[in-house]
């Protein structure tokens, strides 16, 4: 992901509105970009600047905070994704396996009895 993506994709990130694939790499992109960085945290900030006051505390390492702990919760979201991902991939492949057994009994079967 470039520079100019990740721009792009700070508004999706902080509505929660993209996919985990993209997320990931727009996470590895500003966590190595300063200026994508700084861009994320800026808007954080405007988007959260009223619950921050509500804290009482509006200081830049609060900020800062704050959006490392989003981060992190977001990793630990696509860290969940994959996974979910594998799982789910260990189930297909044991559905596939089951069903070529399960076919070839039948076929044993057929060819026992004179089916074919
Ligand atoms: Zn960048």
């Amino acid at each position: 992901m470039d520079c100019k993506e990740a721009t792009k994709y700070v508004r999706l990130y902080l509505d929660r509105k993209l996919d985990p694939l993209t997320q990931e790499a727009f996470l590895d992109h500003v966590e190595h970009c300063s200026a994508c960085y700084e861009e994320l945290e800026m808007t954080y900030m405007l988007d959260n600047a009223s619950d921050l006051l509500s804290a009482g505390d509006l200081s830049v390492p609060n900020i800062s905070r704050a959006l490392h702990e989003d981060m992190n919760e977001r990793r630990g979201q696509v860290r969940v994704f994959y996974r979910f991902l594998t799982g789910e991939y260990c189930l297909y492949t044991l559905a596939f396996w089951a069903f070529l057994t399960a076919l070839a009994f039948q076929l044993r079967i057929w060819f026992t009895n004179g089916l074919f």
